[in-house]
């Protein structure tokens, strides 16, 4: 409002505002690091607010008690602006109840930032001050700079909306992409003040990821797919139309920062955490060439099955390269109908067998409840999954769709969802629905599948046992037993991992909380 925005420009010109950056259930959450980075890097006072953390399944609210520590850190910080991270649009009540609270108790401006407020921000400005829109770290930056230099043209930043009154609100354009992404701050890891981790009962100083056996890393932005369910398709076509959505940094820049962390942080792998790793040859040659010399801990990436093939994963495997992420979705049918995903399950079940050939442990994606699987699709998807060779793991989700996505339209344009099925301020299920729990209420038929197909990854399960299961028509009417079966064979598998990590030294309070969470053991 007005008012807020006013006093926040009057108290800090000359100074520039001191800003707090709060992450939403997200310790991981590199945004806030970086545009952390950007501002402090500009002689901005900066506090990192980590509040509560991401736990599968298992998403509780803001307690009053966690809300007054929210507050109590801005208090102690003397900060003039809180910033709010928001990814996915289920977060935007949560948002809204920390919004109110900040309003109510200490009156300072509120901007929000993320995934979100970009696809919605009118929506999103009914309730925070500001709202910025797509990449953030100069946007911010220049929005810092006006308010220190008292410019007359504050309301004209690029990239932020503002609300003056219910009635009166500024939009603006978005500037250009950053093409340079060396150009950037690294994420600064090698100081703990005033960075803070608000969970449970208390506030702890200090970066919560600190310390934590994987580090994670982003050499690019962007990806050079368009699956329909995926906010990149949404930003490439709507939000960025005609730009360059996939940039990647040099390898020397990745290779620096983490070396710059490790000055300070005991990291055990890697985990390259961008969308696809990049797959260009003549970078993939100098990442190979430089990453075992400077850096030389084994990592892991993320990977669509497109770009996977033997010589690149052999590069990568020399380099390093222990373990591989990489989406299935569902049957050949469904995902190439409904997610824009052309692969063939042939192709599918050769990069398996490739990945067991060089030694690379894959985690394969799984994505289930969608409205239009067949009972044929469901099958073949397990019966393409039984000819992999073990040890594999596998990540089942649950369907989510995003404001603004092309699943979206397709489900809303059949009439197979209405708009309570999007995620967002009526629907918040990814909260306890994300990983695929077998207790979730789904039609009988869908959990016997799940349960018989994550069972596959248990190498201890017979596959024949499987397989002959998935003939009982019986237990696809009452799949009971297949859920008690599936239950004790993950808490076996669970259990090993965990044991394998204690014993590794890489069993961490981050994932104790968050495995903690019973529900979430089913689906690995
Ligand atoms: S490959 Fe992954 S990141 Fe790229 S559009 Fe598809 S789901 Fe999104």
């Amino acid at each position: 409002m007005k008012h807020r925005l006013e006093d926040l420009s009057r108290r800090v010109r000359g100074r520039g505002p001191r800003v707090g950056l709060v992450s939403t259930w997200d310790v991981e959450n590199n945004a806030v690091r970086i545009l952390a980075a950007t501002l402090r890097a500009a002689g901005y006072h900066v506090a990192e607010i980590y509040f509560k953390d991401w736990v599968s399944n298992a998403l509780d609210p803001a307690t009053d008690e966690q809300l007054e520590n929210l507050a109590e850190v801005c208090r102690r910080e003397e900060l003039d602006l809180v910033a709010i991270s928001i990814r996915a649009s289920a977060y935007a009540n949560s948002a809204r109840t920390l919004t109110e609270y900040i309003h109510d108790h200490l009156e300072l401006p509120v901007l929000w930032g993320g995934m979100h407020p970009t696809l919605l921000p009118a929506e999103c400005l009914d309730v925070a001050d500001m709202v910025l829109k797509g990449e953030g770290e100069l946007a911010l930056l220049d929005l810092c700079n006006r308010l220190r230099d008292g410019s007359d043209d504050l309301y004209g930043t690029r990239n932020v909306d503002f609300r003056l009154s219910d009635e009166e609100r500024v939009r603006n354009p978005l500037r250009p992409l950053v093409t340079d992404l060396d150009s950037l701050e690294y994420r600064d890891y090698t100081t703990h003040q005033h960075k803070y981790f608000i969970w449970g009962r208390r506030t702890s100083v200090g970066d919560p990821m600190h310390g934590d056996p994987v580090f994670q890393m982003m050499g690019s932005r962007g990806c050079i797919y368009k699956c329909s369910y995926c906010y990149n398709s949404t930003y490439k076509k709507d939000i960025y139309p005609g730009q360059k959505w996939f940039r990647v940094r040099s390898p020397q820049s990745m290779v620096d920062e983490i070396r710059q962390a490790r000055t300070h942080w005991n990291m055990k792998r890697i985990r390259f955490d961008d969308e696809v790793f990049n797959f260009q040859m003549g970078w993939l040659e100098e990442f190979c060439r430089i990453y075992p010399r400077e850096v030389g801990l084994p990592f892991e990436i993320f990977i669509e099955p497109k770009l996977v093939n033997e010589t690149r994963m052999t590069m990568l495997r020399d380099a390093g390269l222990v373990s591989v992420y990489m989406g299935i979705q569902s049957s050949e049918r469904v995902t190439g109908h409904l997610y824009d995903r052309r692969v063939k399950n042939q192709s599918i079940s050769d990069i398996a067998a490739l990945y067991h050939r060089l030694g690379i442990k894959p985690h394969f994606q799984l994505i289930f409840d969608d409205p239009v699987s067949t009972e044929e699709d469901k099958r073949k998807l397990f019966e393409m999954i039984s000819t992999f060779p073990h040890p594999y793991d596998l990540y089942l989700f649950s369907m989510t769709v995003f404001p603004g996505s092309e699943l979206n339209r397709k489900l809303l344009d059949s009439g197979l969802i209405s708009e309570y099925d999007i995620d967002g301020l009526h629907n918040t299920r990814i909260f306890y629905q994300h990983r695929v729990n077998l207790a979730y209420p789904r039609p009988v038929e869908d959990t016997f599948w799940i349960a018989l197909t994550q069972m596959l990854s248990k190498p201890f399960v017979p596959r024949a046992l499987l397989r002959e299961l998935a003939r009982s028509e019986t237990l696809k009417r009452h799949p009971w037993p297949l859920i008690q079966m599936a239950h004790a064979a993950n808490y076996v598998k669970m259990g090993a991992t965990a044991a394998r990590m204690v014993a590794r030294g890489e069993m961490t309070s981050t994932l104790v909380r968050r495995w903690l969470s019973f529900d979430r053991v089913i689906t690995t």
